[in-house]
């Protein structure tokens, strides 16, 4: 029997390939039910993968490109569409070539799934909740009965990453790998900002549409929330990575956002010059430079804290936003950190734990939002299951 640890959509990716290589396989969860963050991502539309050229999809893992390269060009993104499509979700790619099952959401696609499953006899017990290893080597479970002892021929650990606890992922694992594992910090994750109490009373939870961010050399165009604490959104989640460690080694990290990115400096310039006619200056933001309320407030809060106001058009192209603290890890969409990539082999086998491989987001990697988590915790459930199926082969011969 092979045992899969974690229904998220790692595991039970690995789950899949195991099954349908004729494998004995049960996955195990705390959970009282599989895919609980897969579900929480339909939420947001599912965004399962992202249709751009390989080279650049696979660009968007940084600094972990060169070791997720193979795994996710042995299951890309065409292979998830096709894959997502064999359970009866017709994909469809949006303008910014982000792809999506066509209902938006994840529970028709995860009761297919674990329909498939089912009928490829998987065991799925819930409600068990993997504690490590005894000293024989052999699995230990708490269950609502007590204790249980499995002992696999192989097994996949997915256990997840550290954002969303309530979820099941809450990254309790770790300790049952020590020295493996680079703690978990928040990606995808909003930001703090000082904002004024008027700012966040008038504005918390209102959108700025269509702005850039930059931050140092890198811009980003996209949709940015004003929370009550600082700024959330997909365009700050993709500068995340890099606003997290500035933050860490200066203590905070300055972007400017254009307001107006669709109107040149000197077009706003020149309609903003032209006489006010008693008009106050909120509604010269909206009227000339037609600023939306949110960012109207922006623009003035950066006004109240002493920025230029003979330089409306600089602030209103180059607005800056001090930010000083990421959000929670619990409240962020994924996470950086987890077991370290040297201490995997390429199947993705446990170095010092013969027979036990891992996938999903508990590996160190990390990625921005538009489908790279799911494609890469689909992908790493592909690899390991196959790493496990090879490693058993030799194992018998
Ligand atoms: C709000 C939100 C929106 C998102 N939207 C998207 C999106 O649109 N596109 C995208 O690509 N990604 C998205 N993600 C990220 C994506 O959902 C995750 O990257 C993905 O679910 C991780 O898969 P996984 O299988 O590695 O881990 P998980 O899905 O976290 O599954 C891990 C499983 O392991 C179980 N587990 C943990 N510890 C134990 C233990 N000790 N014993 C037994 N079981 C255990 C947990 O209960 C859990 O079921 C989103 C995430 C959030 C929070």
């Amino acid at each position: 029997m092979i045992a899969v640890i974690g229904a998220g959509p790692a595991g039970l990716m690995a789950a899949e390939v195991l099954a349908r290589a004729g494998g004995t396989v049960t996955v195990f969860d705390q959970m009282p039910s599989a895919g609980r963050k897969l579900l929480m991502a339909g939420r947001g539309g599912l965004n399962l993968t992202h249709s751009e050229p390989l080279p650049r999809f696979l660009s968007r893992y940084g600094a972990h490109q060169d070791w997720i390269a193979p795994v996710v060009s042995a299951f890309p993104p065409d292979a998830a569409v096709a894959w997502c499509n064999g359970l009866g979700q017709p994909t469809f790619a949006g303008s910014s070539g982000r792809v999506f099952p066509r209902v938006m959401k994840a529970s028709p696609l995860l009761r297919a799934w674990l329909r498939r499953l089912e009928e490829f006899v998987v065991g799925l017990r819930m409600r068990h909740r993997w504690t490590g290893w005894d000293a024989s080597g052999v699995l230990c479970f708490a269950t609502p009965d007590g204790t249980e002892r499995i002992a696999p021929d192989a097994t996949i650990l997915a256990l997840g990453g550290a954002s969303w606890p309530r979820l099941g992922s809450n990254a309790a694992w770790t300790a049952y790998l020590p020295g493996l594992v680079t703690p978990f910090q928040p990606a995808n994750c909003g930001f703090a900002a000082d904002w004024s109490a008027h700012l966040r009373d008038r504005f918390a939870g209102q959108p700025l549409k269509r702005v850039v961010l930059r931050f140092g050399a890198d811009q980003v165009a996209g949709e940015a929330m004003i929370t009550a604490n600082g700024l959330e959104g997909s365009a700050i989640y993709s500068l995340s990575a890099r606003l997290r460690e500035a933050i860490q080694s200066q203590g905070s990290a300055t972007i400017q956002i254009d307001l107006r990115p669709d109107i040149a400096p000197e077009v706003l310039a020149k309609r903003l010059s032209e006489p006010r006619r008693g008009q106050s200056l909120s509604n010269v933001l909206r009227k000339s430079a037609g600023l939306s309320l949110p960012a109207v407030g922006l623009v003035q809060e950066a006004l109240h804290s002493g920025a230029d106001a003979a330089n409306l058009t600089a602030l209103v192209k180059s607005l800056p936003v001090r930010l000083v603290a990421s959000a929670p890890i619990a409240r962020a969409i994924s996470s950086a950190g987890g077991l370290r990539l040297d201490a995997v082999d390429r199947r993705l086998m446990i170095r010092d734990r013969p027979g036990v491989f891992a996938a999903g987001e508990m590996l160190d990697w990390e990625a921005p939002t538009g489908g790279y988590l799911l494609q890469a915790c689909l992908a790493t459930g592909v690899a390991a299951a196959r790493g496990a199926l090879d490693w058993l082969e030799g194992a018998q011969g």
